[in-house]
């Protein structure tokens, strides 16, 4: 085979990079290992575990709501009618993907490819192989969860998140290794389901990157309803046992037994898996591949984009960056400009923050003043029945210019698109402060906190300037 483009993974990257180029007049193959494309988020990941997701708020709420008079019987949970739905919703993405990919004649070919030059791709299929020549390539191979050395993997009640999302059942009671977005996301679903949960974090905190007032109202919510959340503590050793999996812990924690145990401790880069030293592409230990702000590697005609070039790994950072890819292979002026790449877990309540956090702004000296407007104070949320949020602005002291971000309370990761805005445009608290937000929503309380640093708010009583 041959072509002017060649598209390494098939995630959101590697699609976004094919249909892009291909749009821009290139001829394209994308190669992917599955027979499906969409990648990690599609097929195991964002997307499904949305939909379960959206099915825990529903059994959530709908538990919650009766202290307002209304009271719904206890659900009942057809699992195999779940799984099938979240299916349904998977399916429906990829097939359009597979529509797409077909009207913009993007060659889509199934197997696994390595290289052996810098213009020469060996593809395997169900031990056939055949070879792609290219004049461009773009490598969107993704990442895989970390594997902790020493545990049980044959057992299948030692899970990673993508046998957690194939809900084969509800353990009674599950642990979770690694208090980050995955780990307390799964961690949400599988309470809602009915297990009984403990976390376990070996930092100090839940969701280590992100600002502690933020994580506070989630902390404070998932305490009372799971068994325990132990942070400051490692995994020792897993043993396994027929009536479940026996885990010891670091520090004076009692050994205890889990019906299924998920690690979800982080990913790690597929750049090791790929043969680039035959292209010549240099690959750091980690896996991860180095390129400049047009995506190119140090091979010119190689590009990277997505998790194997580094973090954060967000499938919303790797569609921007196959877009700068695949429009600096079509000859466009494009580079990596984009001031931020939010964070969202969609946990309950949701946690989203973009731009620098207080711990950054702290840690590089910046002279900032900031606005956190609690949502205790917002119509729209007590109505809700929600009072735990929280909406906080980070501006420059003495420009005002907005630095950064945090929302944590229903739909965060639907208000921080406005912050983020705010943030690329260059606006200032002034500027958010001055905006008229619809009454009442939960998107007013952006405005509150530039209200508050501003001293204008008059929905709480302001601190004195
Ligand atoms: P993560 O890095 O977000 O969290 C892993 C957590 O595990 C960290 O808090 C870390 O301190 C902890 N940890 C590491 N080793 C440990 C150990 N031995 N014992 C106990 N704790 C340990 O990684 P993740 O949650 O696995 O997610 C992987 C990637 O996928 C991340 O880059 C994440 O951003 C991305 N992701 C994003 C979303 C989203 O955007 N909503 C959802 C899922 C995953």
């Amino acid at each position: 085979m041959k072509t002017e483009v060649l598209i390494l993974g098939g995630g959101p990257g590697g699609y976004t990079a094919a249909f892009r180029a291909a749009d821009l007049g290139k001829q394209v193959i994308l190669v992917e290992r599955y027979p499906i494309i969409g990648g990690v988020c599609l097929n195991v990941g964002c997307i499904p575990s949305k939909s379960l997701l959206h099915i825990a708020g529903v059994i959530n709420e709908s538990k919650e709501v009766n202290i307002s008079g209304i009271r719904f019987d206890k659900p009942e949970i057809d699992l195999d009618g779940l799984r099938e739905w979240k299916n349904k919703v998977t399916t429906q993405l990829t097939t359009g993907l597979s529509g797409l990919a077909k009207q913009r004649k993007v060659d889509v070919v199934q197997g696994f490819g390595q290289f052996i030059s810098k213009n020469k791709l060996v593809v395997e299929h169900n031990d056939e192989t055949f070879e792609v020549d290219f004049e461009q390539a773009v490598i969107a191979v993704g990442s895989k969860p970390v594997k902790i050395p020493g545990f049980p993997y044959h057992d299948s009640r030692l899970m990673d998140s993508t046998d957690a999302l194939n809900l084969e059942d509800i353990p009674e009671k599950l642990l979770i290794i690694g208090g980050g977005i995955i780990g307390l996301e799964m961690a949400t679903v599988y309470s809602a389901l009915g297990s009984n949960i403990t976390v376990v974090e070996m930092q100090n905190q839940i969701i280590p990157g992100c600002d502690k007032d933020l994580v506070r109202p989630l902390m404070q919510r998932i305490k009372k309803k799971y068994d325990n959340i132990l942070l400051s503590t490692r995994v020792e050793s897993i043993e396994v046992k027929n009536e479940g999996l026996n885990v010891s812990f670091s520090g004076d924690n009692p050994e205890q037994l889990f019906d299924k145990v998920l690690v979800a401790v982080g990913r790690v880069p597929n750049g090791q898996l790929i043969d680039a030293d035959k292209a010549g592409i240099k690959v750091d230990e980690k896996g991860f591949i180095q390129v400049n702000k047009k995506q190119q590697t140090n091979v010119d005609n190689i590009y990277a984009i997505g998790d194997v070039v580094g973090n954060p790994m967000l499938a919303h950072k790797a569609v921007h960056e196959g877009k700068v890819a695949a429009e600096v292979i079509a000859g466009l002026s494009s580079e990596w400009q984009a001031l931020t790449i939010p964070s969202v877990a969609y946990t309950d309540p949701e946690i989203a923050w973009m731009g620098l956090t207080e711990n950054q702004a702290k840690e590089q000296g910046i002279d900032y003043e900031k606005g956190a407007f609690p949502w205790a104070a917002s119509g729209r949320s007590l109505s809700i029945g929600r009072k735990e949020g929280i909406t906080k602005i980070l501006s420059d002291k003495l420009t005002g210019r907005i630095l950064g971000a945090g929302i944590t309370g229903t739909n965060a990761g639907e208000l921080i698109s406005e912050a983020v805005l705010a943030l690329e445009m260059g606006a200032n608290v002034e500027d958010l402060a001055l905006t008229i937000h619809p009454h009442p929503t939960l998107s007013e309380t952006l405005g509150f906190s530039a209200e508050m640093i501003e001293g204008t708010i008059t929905d709480l009583f302001p601190k004195k300037k």
